[in-house]
């Protein structure tokens, strides 16, 4: 089974995915998490992308694209949750023709839905915490940043919903509840 988990940041996407993967034997692929991989290692790659997240920008296709073509050649155990990719209609392209060429399909697309102030509170309120308790706190976590990953979402990103419910693959889920309501409402979906 490979599943897209859809939302906007702050929505609840990874801690979700990690809850898919130990519970369905799948592989999770976040590509916030894959970059922010490439930024602390330095490499060429790295310093490109750095700024760019930063800012709350979108990091190129051609960047994302070729992070998830290498993932897709090694081991899928049960089959994959895809957090945060595609981002773009360019991307969702991608994808389908990355699996097509495995033999493989796309099985379910939830969308979280989640209201902006409230992802606004929770992603600078993440921040405060992890301040105060004095850990690392991400570069993009702060409200300019947040506001402007929104409105990337908005304008780049939240075209898939119409083209996945075109599709038929579209589930929506409040992500307002609590961590295991949402949990709940995900494997309803799927099952
Ligand atoms: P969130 O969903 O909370 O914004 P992520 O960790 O998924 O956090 O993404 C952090 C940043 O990484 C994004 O704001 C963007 O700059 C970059 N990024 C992640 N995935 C993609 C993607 N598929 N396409 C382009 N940029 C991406």
């Amino acid at each position: 089974m490979n599943i897209i988990l859809l939302g906007p940041p702050g929505a609840g996407k990874g801690t979700q995915a990690q809850f898919l993967a130990e519970s369905r034997d799948m592989i999770q692929l976040s590509t916030g998490d894959m970059l922010r991989e490439a930024k602390d290692s330095g490499t060429e790659m790295g310093n490109i992308v750095a700024d760019v997240m930063a800012r709350g920008d979108l990091v190129t296709d051609d960047i994302v694209i070729g992070l998830i073509r290498e993932k897709l050649e090694g081991d899928k155990k049960g089959g994959v949750i895809f957090d945060g990719f595609p981002r773009t209609l360019a991307q969702a392209d991608a994808l389908e023709e990355l699996l097509a060429d495995t033999g493989e399909t796309l099985d379910a697309v939830i969308e979280l839905q989640v209201n902006d102030e409230t992802l606004v509170q929770r992603i600078v309120g993440r921040a405060e915490e992890a301040r105060a308790a004095g850990q690392p706190v991400r570069a993009d976590d702060n409200e300019d940043s947040v506001r402007q990953r929104l409105m990337e979402y908005y304008k780049k990103t939240s075209p898939l919903i119409g083209y996945y419910y075109a599709k038929g693959k579209l589930s929506r889920v409040d992500g307002l509840g609590e961590i295991d309501e949402v949990r709940a409402a995900i494997s309803d979906a799927l099952d």
